[in-house]
């Protein structure tokens, strides 16, 4: 007897190598945490018995996205870093320099629900609070693949001046690692891991190359993923080589960290040559086309990247500038950005960004054999899309199939009906099953009001700055 089988939908089940796998008519049966099957349904149905059925006729069954790089913990600043040319030290810094850990933890929360809404089944979070949200996502139920921010940059790093050297020191990133190895002590395979540790140095240019040498060894030691911004932008490279001569990619490679272990988020400006050697050595790529869009003005070299390798995920990045956690919007600008770049519509193709939000991102990760397709053995992460909606008709079979271009297209992510992770249902009929929505969205709102109230001198400052700046008052 199996606890759930969801028969009669499509059933994508990213096992196809070369795109995505679809089941016309097909059906899972989830026992426990586990997938225990997949196939056609009138297969399943007879070979399975079970405690609840849920008919999936005219929808889709499929993996959930792995969301792998989000920063939950800067929520409360949505929308207050867009259309800005220095969108961190004058628009976030101010805040995260005095935002307390209460507020960080109801901010993060509805980002996370936001997400899981959207599909997202699979958390990688990542910044200088995760240890101190945990709860959240043990209270959702999700999965997470937490890193902890490791950085030596002081706490006033909003006064330096734009474009000096910011001075690192020890005594703050030894702070951030002390506490990455407590939540990688504590947590790292939770529940088998329904929670799992990665390392988290912020970045090249605000950690010392002491501390990136010691994150390597103990990533070798734990065989987890070291979770780094890497080649950012201008602003990293021109720090890198003031202060030690040299780009940040050869500097890290000579250094032993380009391997299989790294997971370098956005690689925006790293040359082609240094995009090559990456991929070949085994790094991963994160790619936030989202955010990197509004914050950069800019498309990170991810199609240049799938030449030499498809360790390639998608990630939701911050909110303050990229506003969402919402993982059809990444699939649909990966897409489209990326056509718009080369000129050429045939550049990642729906099937492909479906991979990198699903199995080659599970891959990137590391969680590739737990999570990331549907596959008899693997963790029963899906969800069930809701194709009787006008955003997801007309639903065509043959000759030729329109449901994985429609996914990325056309859905919003309110298709989203149902999210089971780890063999729970999390979310049913879009509401959740653990949590009271209103009352976190009502406590959110509340200590990001408190918050502004508090950074209100600063802010009236940078908002007459940016006024001027601009010449438009869009604040
Ligand atoms: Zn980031």
């Amino acid at each position: 007897m199996t606890d759930i089988i969801i028969h009669g939908g499509s059933v994508i089940t990213m096992e196809r190598d070369d795109g995505t796998g679809i089941i016309n008519n097909g059906a899972v049966a989830i026992k426990g945490d586990k997938i225990v099957a997949v196939g056609e349904t009138a297969d399943i149905m007879r070979d399975y018995k079970a405690e609840r059925y849920i008919d999936a006729t005219g929808k889709v069954v499929m993996p959930g996205f792995i969301d792998a790089h989000m920063h939950s913990d800067m929520a409360l600043m949505k929308g207050l870093a867009q259309d800005s040319n220095n969108w961190m030290q004058s628009c976030v810094w101010p805040y995260t320099e005095v935002i307390t850990t209460d507020e960080v933890k109801n901010g993060s929360m509805v980002f996370l629900m936001e997400a899981l809404r959207a599909g997202t089944t699979t958390f990688c979070d990542y910044h200088e609070y995760v240890y101190d949200i945990v709860e959240n996502y043990k209270a959702l139920g999700v999965r997470a693949c937490l890193a902890q921010a490791i950085q030596a940059l002081a706490p006033n790093a909003s006064d330096i001046p734009i474009g000096e050297l910011y001075p690192l020191e020890n005594k703050y990133e030894d702070v951030g690692y002390q506490k990455n190895l407590k939540l990688i002590n504590e947590y790292h395979m939770y529940k088998d891991g329904l929670i799992t540790g990665m390392l988290g140095p912020m970045a090249p240019d605000r950690v010392t190359k002491e501390m990136m040498l010691e994150v390597n060894e103990t990533s070798k030691k734990y065989n987890i993923g070291m979770h780094m911004h890497l080649s950012c932008g201008t602003r990293e490279i021109n720090q890198m080589e003031k202060r030690y001569g040299r780009r940040s990619i050869p500097l890290l490679d000579d250094m032993g960290l380009i391997n299989e272990r790294m997971i370098g988020v956005h690689l925006s400006v790293a040359t082609d040559e240094e995009l090559e050697h990456f991929a070949k050595k085994g790094g991963a790529m994160v790619l936030c086309s989202g955010s990197e869009a509004i914050i950069d003005g800019n498309v990170p070299p991810a199609f240049e990247f799938s030449k030499s390798s498809s360790r390639l995920a998608l990630g939701s990045d911050q909110t303050a500038g990229g506003n969402t956690s919402n993982m059809f919007n990444e699939m649909k600008f990966t897409a489209i950005l990326n056509k718009c770049k080369f000129g050429d519509p045939t550049v990642f193709p729906a099937w492909k960004v479906l991979r990198m939000a699903t199995i080659d991102g599970a891959r990137a990760m590391g969680l590739g054999d737990m999570v990331g397709s549907l596959k008899p053995g693997k963790k029963a992460d899906m969800i069930i899309v809701d194709f009787q909606k006008p955003t997801l008709t007309p639903l065509l079979f043959d000759p030729i199939r329109n449901i994985v271009p429609n996914l990325v297209y056309a859905a919003n992510g309110s298709e989203v009906e149902t999210s089971i992770i780890n063999g729970e249902i999390v979310m049913e009929n879009r509401e959740f099953t653990r949590v009271n929505e209103k009352e976190l969205i009502d406590a959110a709102n509340a200590s990001a009001r408190a918050l502004a109230a508090r950074t209100k001198d600063k802010m009236v400052k940078i908002k007459n700055d940016l006024y001027m700046m601009m010449q438009a008052d869009r604040i």
